[in-house]
């Protein structure tokens, strides 16, 4: 039986490009549709066909392989028959007509069927959100966590029937968990509404968990903190999460994982960069002035001793070597940034004030290596300004 040209079925010329078969194909099946031709068979006929020349027209390498051998191009072992178009009949669909179209998902139609049972099954992952400080961050820790976690009622030993009561194939789907209509010349496959898709029933469920099969168990957890962990890290403990539901899992069961996700609090003396720790350190003016030692807290709970250098100026920044963070899975450690702060006396008593006041008199501009700077510059300024 001679089959008519594709693109004669769908009225466009051989060099049509996509959106005018698009536009062609969406008028000619519209007028067709079998909702609006139930129980016409010619209006079936006519909707097939347009439906199996616009699959093949609208995939580029079929399209390709129609131009070059023609219907030869999909007799048997070529690009999978000619009735290649139903292969992509979901694609299309929800292309043309939208998901809704005949009344529920089109993703429902021609689905794999029956395929529920016998499917290994992977429980949920978990998610469990931890706060640590940073000096546990630096040392590492292991935390006891209570996470619920889904696991085998066991009462029912995860079947979701009372002691003693069975499980029944569901009547209507006859244990497949879908069951097909027919519509026209689609078939239409649907979760199952008696057994909710399970195939299988419980006429007396457990107590317990409702028939559900599962509970949630405050489970408790010891997560060991890698030293050097940083903000935002995730932690995976495989197989830690939601066991997968007994029931309906023919193929083997697969927990789920739990995630821990670790945010480390920000710290009242020390901000991290990486590995790197910074610190602001107030300095006397006399210490800055004359030279001296401050001491400063370190985040493995120490002190460090700093050396300041006569005539150090506010903002200078000095190294700490090996004082910052521990770095992740390694014996390392960042450095300590510390930046001077140089405090003016406040408050100051009459004695004080005399002093420092004979010491301004004493002092020239060649003591304040800053000032001496930026009058130069401001010399500089002003001289240009005249020219
Ligand atoms: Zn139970
Ligand atoms: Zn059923």
């Amino acid at each position: 039986m001679a089959k008519r040209d594709y693109y004669d079925i769908l009225g466009v010329d051989k060099g049509a490009d996509a959106k005018t078969m698009k536009s062609a194909f969406r008028k000619a099946a519209m007028a067709c549709h079998p909702d609006r031709h139930p129980d016409d068979p010619q209006a079936e006929a006519r909707f097939k066909e347009l439906n199996e020349a616009y699959g093949v027209l609208s995939d580029d390498q079929k399209r390709a392989a129609y131009d070059r051998h023609g219907h030869s191009a999909f007799e048997q072992g070529g690009m999978g028959g000619g009735g290649a178009g139903f292969q992509d009949f979901n694609d299309i669909f929800s292309q043309i007509f939208g998901g809704g179209g005949a009344g529920g998902g089109f993703a429902d139609m021609f689905g794999g069927g029956g395929g529920r049972r016998n499917t290994a099954q992977r429980g949920s992952d978990l998610r469990y959100e931890m706060e640590i400080s940073l000096e546990d961050a630096f040392k590492g820790k292991d935390i006891d966590i209570t996470v619920p976690i889904a696991d085998d009622c066991d009462r029912c030993d995860g079947i979701g029937a009372e002691p003693g009561a069975s499980v029944e194939t569901c009547s209507t789907c006859g244990g497949a968990g879908r069951v097909r209509t027919q519509q026209g010349f689609f078939t239409m496959e649907r979760a199952c509404g008696t057994c909710g898709g399970q195939g299988e029933y419980v006429s007396n469920p457990c107590r317990q968990c409702d028939g559900q099969g599962q509970t949630r168990m405050q489970t408790d957890l010891d997560v060991s903190i890698p030293a050097g962990v940083e903000d935002g890290t995730r932690i995976r403990l495989t197989g830690q999460g939601d066991a997968a539901p007994k029931r309906g899992s023919g193929a083997g069961r697969q927990r789920g994982d739990l995630y821990i996700f670790v945010s480390v609090k920000p710290h009242n003396l020390f901000e991290r960069e990486g590995a790197n720790l910074f610190c602001r350190a107030p300095v006397p003016m006399t210490v800055a002035a004359l030279g001296g030692d401050i001491e400063i807290p370190t985040i493995d709970g120490g002190r460090a001793k700093i050396k300041i250098p006569e005539g150090s100026q506010h903002g200078k920044r000095m190294r700490l070597k090996a004082k910052g963070m521990s770095v992740l899975r390694s014996a390392q450690r960042g450095d300590m940034y510390v930046e001077l702060a140089v405090e003016t006396p406040a408050k100051l008593n009459k004695r004080q004030r005399e002093l420092l006041e004979e010491f301004a008199s004493e002092g020239g501009i060649e003591t304040s290596p800053e000032s001496q700077n930026f009058f130069d510059k401001a010399k500089n300024f002003w001289d240009n300004l005249v020219d």
